[in-house]
């Protein structure tokens, strides 16, 4: 079974270790074999937004590296499948592998649904209802023309059923996630991360969607929330690129502290020892809940429901003053985290098995 798996954002790393681990696995038991290869679409290139993740987390090095990065999404896109053509025509997989909701997901599920090969969406069925974003665009196009659906959680294969997915020839496979196998795993090697210059007692916070970026009084609200909150508590916020470009075009005033994007054990290690987690991520969202903290999602929906609904989670939106009351009822959100809402961590050993049935 040759399998080509195609990434290039960050939280792509982080799945696709998790499903390498599995492979990797597999093939050390079992006489069949698993040939892995990666396209790596370098959307994400900068030495800690994608290069630290690879040597932190063992995944092999990328078989192709298609470069293409800082584009608009039509641009993006078109010159992605086009690189991913050319390869797919070559290797002549028997599946592609995706992962999540960027462009790299739906330019390698697009190419490979139109050369007859088959798709398997890790991370299927999310949904925010909002089709402002370019990531729901990308998962409702990617899910509707792939063969087998991953989908992390239960509201995940709802989401499917009522968009008609039982009628349709393909498999909608409910497998836990991905990124809980990866916390878990990986939570042993951050034991031995040591954070330097960062206080005792913060906040974890990250900034990064579209939605919040490229909406200056959107992140102006947020960014005075915690200017206004960093008066009685820490804040550490590791700064996305793309956020640190419109801070600085814009000249926002900043009262907390910002640090540079860090490698994943370094993140799982800030998760381990803040307080709670602020944030506009969905991986992060996750996160803060494996690591038994509660967040405040600085968006106006989610696709991880379940942590709203259990109280595990406030969507505070970006307004300044929801954002501070949000932290003032932190006290009352749920702080019992036996719940199993993300499966055991055996996500990616079901991805693997349900590839080779
Ligand atoms: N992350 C990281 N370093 C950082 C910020 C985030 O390793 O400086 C990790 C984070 O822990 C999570 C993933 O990157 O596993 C989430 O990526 P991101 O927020 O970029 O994307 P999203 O989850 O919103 O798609």
């Amino acid at each position: 079974m040759n399998i080509m798996t195609i990434i290039g954002a960050r939280p792509q790393f982080i799945k696709a270790a998790a499903v390498s681990r599995a492979i990797r696995a597999y093939n050390e038991s079992n006489t069949t074999q698993i040939e892995e290869k990666i396209i790596h679409t370098g959307q994400h290139f900068d030495a800690n937004m994608s290069k630290i993740f690879f040597s932190e987390l063992d995944i092999p090095q990328a078989d192709y590296n298609l470069a293409i990065a800082g584009l608009a999404h039509g641009a993006m896109t078109g010159r992605m499948m086009e690189g991913i053509e050319s390869i797919l025509k070559q290797e002549q997989p028997d599946i592609v592998l995706v992962y999540g909701d960027t462009n790299s997901t739906l330019a390698g599920a697009l190419t490979a649904k139109k050369m007859h090969i088959k798709v398997a969406h890790v991370e299927a069925g999310l949904r925010s209802f909002n089709m402002a974003m370019p990531e729901e665009i990308n998962r409702i196009l990617t899910d509707r023309i792939s063969e087998l659906l991953f989908c992390p959680t239960d509201i995940a294969v709802q989401n499917l059923q009522k968009e008609g997915f039982d009628l349709m020839d393909n498999q909608v496979i409910k497998c836990g996630d991905v990124m809980q196998d990866a916390a878990l795993f990986y939570k042993q090697r951050a034991q031995a991360i040591i954070l330097k210059d960062i206080p005792e007692k913060f906040i974890l916070v990250t900034v990064h969607r579209a939605e919040n970026t490229d909406n200056i009084k959107r992140l102006k609200q947020i960014v005075q929330a915690f200017n206004e909150l960093s008066k009685t508590i820490n804040i550490v916020m590791p700064l996305h690129p793309r956020t640190k470009k419109i801070i600085e075009e814009n000249k926002l005033v900043i009262n907390f502290q910002t640090i540079d994007p860090v490698g994943y054990l370094e993140m799982l290690s800030l998760l381990e020892k803040c307080k709670f987690v602020m944030t506009d991520s969905g991986g992060l969202q996750k996160e803060a809940f494996f690591f038994e903290k509660n967040c405040i999602t600085l968006r106006d929906e989610t696709e991880w429901r379940e942590l709203v609904d259990n109280g595990y989670n406030i969507l505070a939106g970006a307004d300044k003053n929801t954002i501070v009351d949000s932290v003032n009822s932190i006290a009352n959100m749920n702080y019992n985290f036996s719940m199993d809402l993300y499966g055991n961590g055996s996500a990616a050993d079901n991805i693997v098995r349900v590839l080779m049935e």
